[in-house]
């Protein structure tokens, strides 16, 4: 949970830019540290540090778990269309949130159900908050259950079902400490009885080992699932460490704080919090908060129990 929100923090100063834009800004080495977006920028009004959309939503499911000692799609999409009605009220806090996102909670404001209001775009507003899902569940199949239902309230192509389980099975699988060559294989498996079409591009990322550049070519990655799904995977499972895959993730270009957002989700989950650099959770807004969370979803998990 905090490797996400720094990973979206970090990516937020960046968010929508393109590879060579960001390092014009930065100079090629030199995305290392939290920022403000540029002068014109609709992040501009966030603070170094601040989080965005991605994390705001994590947060939603996540007290919507607590809440209920469970997930419950009816208690998160009442807590989406709460946080609209906050955000039409006030639009200056609207932290960038996506096209699919913006119109499936306008229908929840509408009277829409649940089970109507989710789009079905490719867009991985569904994936980006899936985290807590893997954080929270007592096993795979629950996983699955949970990280599909999740997405439905405002995404419901197969893609992006596909991506919310992508991630929240990714999260699940480095908890339960699996070998890092089984994380992606596992997840392909789990992923193929939903969605071939991302199953292939996790399967490239997987068995090609390519360069970063020739899996993502041009100035940046959209916010298709399709892109910013196997992107972050990329990153957590090719670099070791926790800065070197955020930054990686970040320094792709485009769609930069929810890849950053579920590479840091992954890789917190892999590696634990010691393994985030204390600047950046010194710095991240909400830190605490967020760090409580985990710790809520982690004993609903009941993970402890089995030890
Ligand atoms: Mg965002």
């Amino acid at each position: 949970m905090v490797g996400a929100a720094v990973g979206d923090a970090l990516g937020m100063q960046f968010e929508g830019l393109t590879r060579s834009e960001i390092e014009q800004l930065r100079g090629v080495d030199g995305v290392v540290d939290y920022g403000r977006a540029p002068m014109g920028h609709p992040n501009h009004k966030l603070l170094p540090g601040q989080y965005t959309d991605d994390t705001e939503q994590m947060i939603l499911l996540s007290e919507s778990i607590i809440e209920r000692g469970r997930f419950d799609v009816q208690v998160f999409s009442d807590k989406l269309r709460r946080w609209g009605e906050r955000l039409s009220a006030r639009p200056e806090l609207n932290r960038l949130v996506g096209e699919t996102s913006t119109q499936a909670i306008k229908n929840l404001l509408n009277g829409a159900d649940w089970r109507g209001s989710g789009i079905p775009a490719n867009s991985c507003g569904s994936a980006m908050r899936a985290a807590p899902i893997g954080l929270s569940s007592r096993d795979l199949s629950e996983v699955v259950r949970d990280a599909r239902l999740s997405s439905c309230p405002t995404h419901t192509s197969k893609g992006s079902i596909a991506g919310a389980v992508t991630i929240a099975t990714a999260v699940y699988l480095s908890l339960e400490k699996t070998p890092d060559e089984e994380i992606l294989s596992k997840i392909i498996e789990v992923v193929g009885g939903i969605d071939k079409a991302l199953r292939e591009r996790l399967r490239e990322i997987s068995e090609m080992n390519p360069a970063i550049e020739e899996l993502f070519p041009g100035d940046g990655v959209s916010n298709s699932v399709y892109e910013t799904v196997p992107a972050a995977l990329f990153c957590a499972t090719r670099y070791s460490r926790f800065e070197e895959a955020v930054i990686a993730a970040v320094k792709i270009g485009g769609d930069t704080d929810s890849v950053a957002c579920m590479t840091g989700a992954i890789t917190g989950a892999r590696h634990g919090i010691n393994a985030i650099p204390r600047r950046w959770r010194r710095g991240l807004e909400g830190a605490e908060y967020i760090e409580g969370l985990a710790l809520q979803l982690f004993s609903v998990s009941e993970r402890y129990m089995k030890g």
